[in-house]
């Protein structure tokens, strides 16, 4: 099979390959007077007040912020499995919908850590991407990749907020399953 008809892999960014929850966090620290309650993460849903919003965007609005973000290790031991399996990567992000320095962002930082030939697809909306399989960690853009696939399978990058995600075709990989990950993918990419 020639490499370009291998199955396709879609990776997400933000708290799969990079650490985006960690270093916002961070940011959100240095930015926080010694007043104010130590900074959190907020769950899915949740509402963030207003000044920690605008705190944010603040930051998003900085291409080097996104250049510089941490890779996560484990969507990189993920990355690795996808790889040894001859799938084709692809990265599949969101791209936000007011900051075009993000887009830019991303892709210099794509560029700097995975290579200016990786395939990269900025986007609104993940459902309309095809893949054989998605690796992403937040549960409404892999519940809406799912919807017109039966057959698709998600490895999905554990943190907090999607610890309590269950679908009879996700695994949720948390860095002690790898075996769980290597076995799925291999049957979804040779079947
Ligand atoms: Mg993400």
């Amino acid at each position: 099979m020639k490499e370009s008809e291998w199955p396709i892999a879609l990776f997400d960014l933000d708290d799969t390959l990079c650490d985006y929850g960690g270093a916002m966090f961070e940011s959100l620290e240095k930015l926080r007077s010694p007043k104010e309650p130590k900074t959190r993460l907020y769950g899915n849903g949740e509402q963030i007040p207003y000044y920690l919003e605008q705190r944010m965007n603040l930051i998003r609005r900085e291409e080097d912020w996104w250049v510089n973000l941490p890779k996560l290790q484990l969507g990189w031991n993920i990355l690795k499995v996808a790889k040894k399996l001859d799938f084709k990567i692809i990265i599949l992000s969101k791209g936000p919908r007011r900051n075009p320095v993000a887009y830019s962002g991303k892709k210099k930082w794509i560029d700097k850590n995975l290579g200016y030939d990786t395939d990269v697809i900025l986007t609104q909306d993940k459902g309309l991407v095809y893949g054989r399989v998605l690796v992403d960690d937040f549960p409404p853009y892999i519940e809406s990749w799912l919807k017109h696939r039966p057959r698709g399978l998600v490895i999905m990058s554990a943190n907090k907020r999607n610890k309590n995600f269950v679908h009879p075709q996700v695994i949720r990989y948390d860095g002690t399953n790898i075996e769980e990950v290597w076995s799925a993918m291999k049957k979804a990419r040779f079947r």
